[in-house]
């Protein structure tokens, strides 16, 4: 079931979402329409308080450089109570959106590799190392369950040029 997004100007998407004590039925179900909002608006990833849930839960899918030049997405990935243990020196600059901020893409600087705890859908305990988009994505969705957004992360001279769009955004919060 595809669930409705909240936007920027909805004051759940700036508190932080709660530890998850148990995998139930409850949470799987949770997770699946996630994906399936995520997809719905080819999202790539996508946290619990953006469809309004306080938790510290994210969905993604990863990007898969294939041998043909073409980028391809993984199955989805889901990250219970992630931690983020490293980020490297080296940062990088890109744009980055959100499903929950819609059109707009700014420059944002972020580390480019980290390693990254979590639990999986089955209960699983994974350390992993990421870099380039895919540790973007993972922090982006991270900052989500802090009740951080990436604009919150981008340089006053970008933020200025965009000001009247992000006040309309918020101002159809009701
Ligand atoms: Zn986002």
């Amino acid at each position: 079931m595809k669930l409705p997004l909240c936007f920027y100007g909805n004051p759940i998407l700036r508190k932080k979402g709660k530890p998850i004590t148990e995998i139930t039925d409850e949470l799987r179900n949770l997770v699946q329409d996630m994906v399936e909002t995520m997809d719905a608006h080819n999202g790539i990833g996508l946290a619990a308080p953006q469809v309004g849930k306080l938790l510290r839960l994210f969905v993604l899918r990863r990007y898969i450089d294939g041998s043909d030049g073409k980028w391809t997405v993984s199955d989805p990935v889901v990250y219970i109570n992630p931690k983020i243990i490293a980020v490297s020196q080296e940062t990088w600059v890109t744009e980055e959106g959100c499903l929950s901020i819609p059109q707009i893409q700014l420059l944002v600087e972020r580390p480019f590799k980290i390693k990254v705890e979590s639990t999986r859908l089955d209960g699983s305990h994974v350390v992993e190392e990421i870099e380039g988009i895919n540790a973007r994505v993972i922090l982006h969705e991270n900052d989500h369950i802090n009740g951080v957004l990436f604009i919150d992360r981008v340089e006053d001279q970008y933020l200025r040029e965009v000001q009247d769009q992000l006040r309309e955004i918020k101002s159809r919060f009701k």
